[in-house]
């Protein structure tokens, strides 16, 4: 407990799904109030270009399996 600037601190990229380290990310981006960050230019391109599209896929896949589309 002597040293918590040593604590990493890693976000998901919502565009490729991998975690960026928030501290070195090559890219963010701001969206009503929150930091989101990305492994790089593209993906945050894809994300300002339609950012509901991401977040709302992380809302949908925690409730994929109830086969009501198929
Ligand atoms: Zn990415």
């Amino acid at each position: 407990m002597k040293n918590p600037i040593a604590v990493k601190t890693t976000a998901k990229d919502l565009v490729c799904g991998m975690d960026v380290e928030t501290a070195s990310a090559a890219q963010h981006s701001e969206h009503k109030g929150h930091t989101y960050y990305f492994c790089g230019s593209k993906c945050k391109e894809k994300f300002d270009l339609n950012p509901a599209q991401y977040l709302n896929k992380s809302a949908e896949s925690s409730k994929t399996g109830c086969g009501c589309c198929s």
